[in-house]
């Protein structure tokens, strides 16, 4: 206790020099920036309810039914993170130990980590770095007998430059698509929300992404066949316990708190003196070592589905603040002589971050976007597999992306 304090007061300490230093008082979040008070409203209900309530069906069917009329999807199924929706997706595929999968040499752990706990062998194919996905040009050369699916992402809120092409690849061969649209959820292609182009779409709503319910994740398909395994998976998937469906409650509190109260310099620090401890890590040690977390694979819950329901009422027009915020850093990149990310034909982005290259030096140290921006970038991804440090080979593009891609907030609280 006496630690927490002494830390709470430190920082109250470093925050309060922030002006005089000329730095603004608080810096635009990178997570949560979504989560409003009606979303506080919703965790601190839920919190005082009867926890057997927490085990309702019918937020989570009206949950899967919103998301999917919104997304334009057949079939939507909630998990507890984008995560567990591909598992979802690799049960409902049938993928077997021993097949392979091509996944971009520039994503997240729990994507590899997601194949390997069921024996498929992720194969690493590079990406582009127009908008950081897949490159089609060398995709075909990755394909081998063994070859059963490939993950295609959407990185940034971006529509990925290839998608079409690596789509009729996909066909070609006989290869099953996901779509990993963790980053990218509610960006159009050709008036379609992006994963309806593939067999099945895996979306996040963890806190760092498009929407929050802190931890979440839906798996959608519009083919009934898949619908029906992806249920069978759904069924057989286990409840979160009691405990962590109330840390993750809290969460929704302390975030507000930390990320979006006009008051949040000081009260993020009053939030980890009462609430310490109470706080969900959303990707553990564990997950980062390729280990497989004891409470892996469960099904979204009644709470975080309400969470869901409110966040999608907010997300059109939080993705339009971002579309604005872009013109910002569109300006800043033309007169500093730096690339903007490329926003292809007939695609309507989403912007969750704003991905420039700099300079390695830039990324390495970021106290001059403080400095001359207010705000702190993002350095997804600063590993291949972010952020284990395993190494991937022969994906040129993914280790300029590594040592040079820095990302601009799409939300500017
Ligand atoms: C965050 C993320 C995931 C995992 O989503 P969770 O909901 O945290 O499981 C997968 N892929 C990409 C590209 C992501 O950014």
């Amino acid at each position: 206790m006496f630690k927490l304090f002494a830390n709470a007061t430190y920082n109250q300490v470093k925050t309060l020099t922030k002006p005089l230093l000329g730095y603004p008082l608080t810096t635009p979040p990178l997570a949560s920036a979504t989560l409003d008070m009606d979303d506080v409203q919703i965790a601190r209900e839920a919190l005082r309810a009867d926890c057997r309530s927490w085990h309702d069906e019918q937020p989570v069917n009206e949950y899967e039914t919103k998301f999917k009329t919104w997304n334009g999807s057949g079939f939507a199924f909630a998990f507890m993170g984008a995560r567990v929706a591909l598992s979802a997706a690799i049960y409902a595929l049938d993928l077997k130990a021993g097949d392979e999968v091509i996944l971009p040499g520039y994503t997240c752990v729990v994507v590899p980590n997601a194949f390997q706990y069921t024996g498929i062998t992720p194969q690493y194919c590079d990406i582009e770095l127009d908008t950081y996905g897949l490159d089609a040009s060398k995709l075909t050369q990755k394909i081998s007998s063994k070859t059963k699916a490939i993950v295609l992402h959407h990185l940034y809120g971006l529509v990925s430059r290839d998608y079409e092409k690596i789509i009729s690849i996909c066909r070609d061969h006989n290869c099953a698509i996901i779509e990993d649209c963790a980053q990218s959820t509610g960006a159009v292609y050709k008036n379609r929300r992006i994963g309806n182009y593939g067999d099945i779409a895996v979306y996040s709503s963890e806190q760092t992404k498009v929407f929050s319910t802190v931890q979440g994740g839906i798996a959608t398909t519009n083919n009934a066949t898949l619908a029906q395994r992806l249920a069978d998976y759904a069924q057989q998937a286990p409840h979160p316990s009691d405990d962590h469906i109330a840390r993750q409650l809290h969460t929704v509190i302390f975030s507000y708190a930390s990320y979006k109260d006009p008051f949040r310099w000081i009260k993020a620090d009053l939030m980890s003196i009462l609430h310490a401890n109470k706080n969900i890590i959303t990707t553990t040690t564990e997950e980062v070592n390729g280990v497989k977390p004891a409470h892996y694979g469960c099904k979204m819950p009644a709470p975080i589905a309400r969470l869901g329901i409110n966040q999608l009422k907010k997300i059109d027009q939080y993705n339009t603040k971002r579309r604005q915020t872009a013109n910002r850093w569109d300006a800043w990149c033309a007169a500093n002589g730096y690339a903007k990310p490329v926003v292809i034909a007939d695609s309507e982005p989403v912007f969750l971050r704003y991905p420039v290259l700099v300079e390695p030096e830039k990324k390495k140290n970021l106290q001059w976007a403080h400095k001359e921006l207010g705000v702190i970038p993002g350095v997804w991804y600063s590993s291949h597999i972010h952020p284990s440090s395993k190494p991937v080979t022969g994906c040129p593009n993914a280790d300029r992306a590594v040592a040079q891609c820095i990302n601009f907030p799409g939300l500017i609280v």
